[in-house]
C-alpha cells in the first residue's frame, strides 16, 4: 500500500559544524522522512554524505529524541522531569527572567550557542536579535577558527582566499593541521585530483592522522611548535634566495622587519624546537617556493595552543614570500566566509546592544559560572542552544559545578538529553534540519546552500526560530524581525544587491537548492595576483603598528565593545606552549604527555556520540600512545587507561601505535561523559586558557599523565 504513495524530494543543507556544508536531498513519503542523500548535482559535495550523516533520516527518527518541554523536578542533574506545555515553559522562562532583570539587570542572563547548527535562521547566531533586544551579556563564541580569523584579518584582511576547487591546479599542496579525510572530506577529491596531475601533497600534523597517511610527505612537528616551523620555512626561503622579490616589494608590507625576525630561526635551531629535521625544513622551503602554484589549507587545529595566532600569521607570510598568489590555485585557504554577502548587521542586530555591555567568552563558561571570573554582577540565567558545553568546552568539571548552582536558571534547547541538558531547569525540544527552513553559508566553499522544511517536527519539537518568536512575544517585543517567517528571515539575511549574488533570488534557491557566489571561475581565479588585499595598506601585512587583539564580529554578535584589546606583537613569531617542559617544568614533572584531541571520524563534535551504531563505527573512547610511553607505564594494547591532570580525568582504551611520537597522546573528541566508562571526557582535562589571538582555545596545549586503570598513578618523568 505504502508503495503506492509517491515520494517527494526537498532541498537539504547539512547544518553541522563542518566546512563541507553538503547539499542534500530529503526524500519524503507519506509525510515521513524516508531517505537523506547527497545531491549529485552539487559541484563540490558531489552526492556523498560522510559517515556521520549517511543515515540522517534515522537520526531524525531516533526514539531517544526529546519530544516535549520538560521542567526539572528533582535536584539538578538527577534526571527527574515533568512534562509541561510550551505555553508553561515560555511563561516560566519569562517570569524567571523578569525577576532576574528586576534584581540583577538583564546582563545577568547569557545565551550560549555554537555550531550545532550553522544556519542563519536556526543556528548559532539565530538568537542574536532576541538576546540583544533583551540586553543580555554578549556571548563570545570562539571554539573554532577565531584565532585563525584574527591572524588572517590582520595579515591579509577579509578575503575568502583560494577557492578550494582551484586546488586541482596546484602543484604543491600543504594541508596544515587538518585531518581532511575525517573533517573536510569533500575537499579531499580536489587534492587527489591535483595529486593525480602531479602535485605533491604535504600534511603537517603532530600525529599520523588518516590524512597524514594519505599524503606524499608527513611533516610532524611537536604539538604547539608550528610557529617555529613556519618561521623556519621563512628563514630558509630567504636564506636560499627563493623570495619573489618583485611581488614582495609590490604587495607586502614589512618584509625587512620579517627578515630580521626570521634570522633567529635557522633550520638547525628550529629542528631543536620542533623535532623536524633541518634538511626537511630546507627541502620544504625549496619545493614550496619553486613548485608553483603552491597552496596551503589552514586547519582549525593550528590555532589551538598559546602561540596559535602568531603561528598562523607566520603561515600567512609563506605564499606571499614566494609569489604563490600569482597563480590559479596558489595562495592560502582559511575560511571562504569572508566573501559571503551575509548581512551580519541584520543577522545579529548589534545596534540593539547597549554601550558598556559585557562580553563573556564561551570557553570560560566554568569560570564565569563558579565565581572564578570576576564579574560585576553574577550570571543568573543561561540559555543554551545548538551546543553541548559539558562535552565541547574546556574544564568541564568546572562547568558542571557551575550548572549545579541552585540559583542559576538554565534553559537548554536540544534534540537529546545531553550531558548539558540534564542540568537544565527547563528543556525545550528542538526540531532537526529536515524539519525547518534555513540558509547556510560555508566555511569550506563558496556555495550558499538552502534547506527546505521537508517534514513536520515530531511530538512538540519546534524550530529554534519559533522559540525566538515565542520568547519575543512573551517579553513584549513586537519588532518586525520577530514576526518574519523562516523564508522571510532566510531572504532578509542575504545582501542580494551584492554583485556576488549575480541577480539570483529566493526563487532560485527554492528551485536549485544552492548557489555559488560569484567569485570567479575556479579554473581562472587569482584573487590576489596583483595584491589588492583588503587590509589598510592593500598589501599582505607582515608588520603591524599598534594592533590590538580582537575577536571577529560574527563570533560575538557583531559587538565592538569589551574586546580583548591587548597589544599584538608587530611581527609573526613563535610562542611556546604554556604547558611544556620548557615553559612549565614543574607541571611537566607531574604530567609529562602532551594530549591532542582532534574530532572523531564518526561523530560531529558530540552529535551522534549517543547513537550505538555510530559509537560502534567510531569505537570506544581510545587513547593513542607510543610504544615507548606505554612500556614506561606498563600499559598493554587494549588496557583501560586513565588520563588525568589536576583539572580532571577520563578513561579510555589504550591503542599502542607509532602514529604518535613519544611524549604525545591522542584521544578524539565528542564522547559523552555519561556514556564513557567513567564520568569524564577529553575536555575534563583541557584548560580554558586562550591562545594569543582571537581568544581561541588551547585544546592542544595541555599536559596529562596516563596510567593503567587499577594501577597506582605514577609520577610522570620516571
Ligand atoms: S558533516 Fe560535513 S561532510 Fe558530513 S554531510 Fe555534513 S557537511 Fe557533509
Amino acid at each position: 500500500m505504502n508503495e503506492q504513495i509517491k515520494s517527494e524530494t526537498f532541498h537539504g543543507a547539512c547544518p553541522h559544524d563542518c566546512p563541507d556544508t553538503c547539499s542534500m536531498v530529503y526524500e519524503v513519503k507519506g509525510g515521513k522522512l524516508v531517505d537523506v542523500r547527497g545531491n549529485k548535482d552539487h559541484p563540490m559535495t558531489r552526492g556523498t554524505l560522510c559517515v556521520k550523516l549517511k543515515d540522517f533520516h534515522d537520526h531524525h527518527a531516533n526514539p531517544d529524541r526529546l519530544m516535549y518541554p520538560l521542567r526539572r523536578k528533582g535536584p539538578k542533574g538527577s534526571g527527574q522531569w515533568e512534562r509541561i506545555t510550551w505555553e508553561e515553559a515560555v511563561s516560566e522562562i519569562g517570569n524567571r527572567w523578569r525577576g532576574i532583570i528586576a534584581e540583577h539587570g538583564s546582563q545577568a542572563i547569557m545565551p550560549y550557542s555554537y555550531l550545532g547548527n550553522m544556519g542563519l535562521v536556526q543556528g548559532i547566531n539565530s538568537g542574536d536579535p532576541f538576546f540583544n533586544r533583551l540586553g543580555t551579556t554578549v556571548n563570545e563564541k570562539t571554539f573554532c577558527a577565531s584565532g585563525s580569523s584574527t591572524a588572517w584579518l590582520l595579515s591579509v584582511g577579509p578575503t575568502g582566499g583560494v577557492d578550494p576547487e582551484s586546488f586541482v591546479h596546484a602543484k604543491f599542496i600543504v594541508i596544515w593541521a587538518c585531518n581532511s579525510i575525517s573533517t573536510n572530506l569533500h575537499h579531499w577529491p580536489f587534492v587527489l585530483e591535483a595529486q593525480k596531475r602531479g602535485a605533491k601533497v604535504v600534511v603537517i600534523d603532530s600525529y599520523k592522522s588518516r590524512t597524514a597517511k594519505a599524503g606524499d610527505w608527513h611533516i610532524c612537528p611537536k604539538p604547539g611548535t608550528d610557529g617555529a616551523l613556519a618561521m623556519g620555512f621563512i628563514h630558509s626561503i630567504i636564506a636560499q634566495g627563493l623570495v619573489d622579490q618583485e611581488w614582495v616589494d609590490k604587495h607586502t608590507y614589512g618584509y625587512p622587519e620579517l627578515k630580521y625576525r626570521a634570522a633567529d630561526f635557522s633550520p638547525e635551531h628550529v629542528e631543536k624546537i620542533t623535532g623536524v629535521k633541518a634538511d626537511d625544513i630546507r627541502k620544504f622551503a625549496k619545493e614550496f617556493a619553486t613548485a608553483q602554484p603552491s597552496v596551503i589549507r589552514i586547519g582549525v587545529a593550528l590555532e589551538r595552543h598559546a602561540g596559535g595566532g602568531q603561528a598562523i600569521r607566520a603561515v600567512c607570510a609563506l605564499p606571499a614570500l614566494v609569489g604563490s598568489w600569482k597563480h590559479v590555485g596558489g595562495g592560502l585557504l582559511q575560511m571562504p566566509l569572508w566573501d559571503f554577502p551575509v548581512d551580519w548587521a541584520k543577522v545579529s542586530r548589534a545596534d540593539w546592544i547597549k554601550p558598556g555591555t559585557r562580553a563573556i567568552n564561551n570557553l570560560r563558561l566554568g569560570a564565569a559560572l563558579t565565581g572564578e571570573m570576576k564579574l560585576d554582577s553574577p550570571l543568573k540565567s543561561l540559555f543554551v542552544f545548538c551546543t553541548n558545553p559539558v562535552i565541547q568546552a574546556p574544564e568541564t568539571n568546572k562547568i558542571v559545578k557551575g550548572l549545579k548552582r541552585e540559583d542559576l536558571f538554565t534553559v537548554v534547547a536540544e534534540h537529546f538529553m545531553t550531558d548539558t541538558a540534564k542540568y537544565a531547569d527547563i528543556v525545550l525540544p528542538a526540531a532537526m534540519a529536515g524539519e525547518a527552513e534555513d540558509m547556510m553559508w560555508s566555511w569550506g566553499h563558496f556555495y550558499f546552500t538552502y534547506n527546505q522544511k521537508a517534514v513536520e517536527p515530531p511530538g512538540e519539537c519546534k524550530p529554534t526560530s519559533d522559540m525566538w518568536r515565542m520568547l519575543a512575544a512573551e517579553m513584549g517585543f513586537d519588532d518586525p524581525v520577530f514576526k518574519m517567517t523562516d523564508s522571510e528571515l532566510a531572504a532578509h539575511y542575504i545582501n542580494w544587491d551584492d554583485p556576488k549574488m549575480a541577480g539570483v533570488n529566493m526563487e532560485y534557491f527554492k528551485k536549485h537548492g544552492y548557489f555559488k557566489i560569484d567569485v570567479g571561475s575556479a579554473d581562472t581565479r587569482t584573487p590576489h595576483k596583483d595584491g589588492k588585499f583588503p587590509t589598510p595598506s592593500g598589501k599582505v601585512e607582515f608588520l603591524l603598528h599598534d594592533a590590538k587583539n580582537f575577536v571577529a564580529g560574527p563570533f560575538r554578535a557583531m559587538y565592538e565593545g569589551d574586546q580583548d584589546g591587548s597589544p599584538v606583537d608587530p611581527l609573526p613569531g613563535y610562542i611556546a606552549n604554556r604547558e611544556a617542559p620548557e615553559t612549565n617544568p614543574e607541571r611537566a614533572k607531574l604530567y609529562s604527555l602532551n594530549i591532542i584531541s582532534p574530532k572523531s571520524h564518526a561523530f560531529l563534535n558530540s552529535c551522534y556520540a549517543n547513537e550505538e551504531h555510530k559509537i560502534k563505527a567510531q569505537g570506544e573512547q581510545f587513547v593513542l600512545i607510543s610504544p615507548a610511553d606505554a612500556l614506561k607505564r606498563n600499559i598493554n594494547e587494549g588496557d583501560p587507561v586513565r588520563v588525568y591532570n589536576d583539572r580532571g580525568d577520563f578513561t579510555g582504551v589504550a591503542k599502542i601505535t607509532d602514529d604518535v611520537n613519544p611524549g604525545i597522546v591522542v584521544a578524539t573528541l565528542g564522547y559523552w561523559r555519561s556514556l564513557n566508562r567513567t564520568d569524564g571526557s577529553v575536555n575534563s582535562i583541557s584548560s580554558d586558557a586562550h591562545c594569543g589571538l582571537g581568544r581561541a582555545p588551547t585544546f592542544s596545549d595541555n599536559l596529562v599523565e596516563v596510567s593503567r586503570v587499577n594501577q597506582p598513578a605514577m609520577a610522570a618523568a620516571e
